[in-house]
């Protein structure tokens, strides 16, 4: 367990090979997520890029739930010890997270989307098709990811927070991944699931994360400001973009968007330049 001395909890986000999702887009995108609540931080951690065990998590792999259980609890294990060895080496605090995500594009053979387990969860996303969009496979990811925040925000409660029937909520159950689309896209939170989060951080604080689940703070990609936009720009467009990374038809639309943007700052420039024209030819 970490040392630090807050409340705060830490969920280490460990990705394993995710093909070619753009990862400046991913890495931004979760880590703004600790400037939207301060319950939890989430963070990226060093871990040993050689390990045969996130090796093996590649895209389209498959794994035995008990396999992947059993090299998935040593690989943890690991990481703890090259963490304290990196700290050590480098004169830093040992700062272990609270607890451990690991997100990969494999399956298992169950074809569960997720496991939960003591120390650690893990989301597999290798059973993700594009009929599955939308949402995008980058948003299916960020809501996994705020809801294992959540989880950890009320581990003791985490099982609670979770029913069999399909409301839309955070909280829906969902076996396999092609079921999970309707709680990804409506990013709410029933009034059972609700009242366990107010039991545990109190009503102003679970308002917070319902708005997080909302995600309309992602903002539009044609507000330059937004984190949508930021995201874009980092190579993956929420609005477009469905898979890994964009196709080539989606490439040419992002393009399209652009070059429209250009147009109409072309066109507002030529308007004032021809106003100005206007105004000096007449003095
Ligand atoms: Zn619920």
């Amino acid at each position: 367990m970490s040392e630090h001395k807050n409340n705060v909890k830490r969920l280490a986000i460990i990705p394993a090979d995710l093909d070619k999702l753009p990862m400046p887009a991913f890495e931004y995108i979760v880590l703004k997520l600790n400037t939207l609540q301060d319950d939890v931080e989430f963070e990226f951690i060093p871990v040993e890029e050689t390990s045969s065990f996130l090796q093996k998590l590649a895209p389209s792999e498959e794994f035995s739930v008990d396999d992947f259980k059993e090299n998935a609890f040593e690989f943890i294990e690991n990481v703890e010890k090259h963490i304290k060895a990196l700290s050590s080496g480098y004169n830093l605090r040992t700062a272990i997270p609270d607890r451990y995500l690991l997100i990969s594009l494999s399956s298992l053979d169950t074809h569960w989307y997720g496991l939960f387990e003591d120390k650690y969860s893990a989301i597999f996303l290798g059973d993700w098709e594009d009929m599955m969009a939308p949402p995008s496979l980058l948003e299916f990811m960020i809501t996994l990811i705020i809801m294992e925040g959540l989880e950890l925000v009320v581990l003791e409660d985490a099982v609670k927070i979770s029913h069999l029937c399909t409301r839309g909520c955070i909280g829906d159950f969902n076996p396999t991944l092609k079921d999970v689309r309707y709680k990804i896209l409506q990013g709410f939170l029933c009034a059972d699931c609700k009242s366990i989060l107010e039991e545990n951080i109190g009503p102003e604080k679970t308002k917070k994360w319902i708005s997080i689940l909302s995600k309309e703070w992602l903002g539009h990609a044609s507000d330059q400001n937004s984190p949508a936009s930021i995201v874009a720009k980092l190579g993956y467009d929420l609005f477009i973009t469905k898979g890994i990374s964009p196709n080539l038809w989606q490439k040419y639309i992002i393009k399209l968007r652009e070059e429209g943007i250009k147009e109409s700052i072309k066109i507002i420039g030529a308007v004032i330049t021809a106003a100005f024209l206007v105004w000096f030819g007449l003095k």
